[in-house]
């Protein structure tokens, strides 16, 4: 599945890179995995797997435990 996570650039990576690498994301139609901030509630960062077209969730997961799956 498509991510909304990039690779880090390089420390001294230009600012070109660390634009692009914080505030370009691709948005593909489809499925996607995307970080949601739970603001107004635990304020805890998830992972959401949906379908950019359809809205449909498929998965949700804390993002602490995903990098742990993912390490
Ligand atoms: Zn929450």
């Amino acid at each position: 599945m498509k991510g909304a996570v990039l690779p880090r650039p390089a420390a001294d990576a230009g600012a070109d890179a660390w634009h692009d690498y914080v505030y370009l994301r691709d948005n593909p139609r489809g499925a996607y995995e995307e970080y949601w901030h739970h603001t107004s509630g635990c304020r805890r960062w998830l992972v959401v797997s949906r379908d950019t077209a359809t809205h449909e969730v498929y998965a949700c997961q804390d993002a602490a435990d995903a990098k742990a799956v993912r390490a």
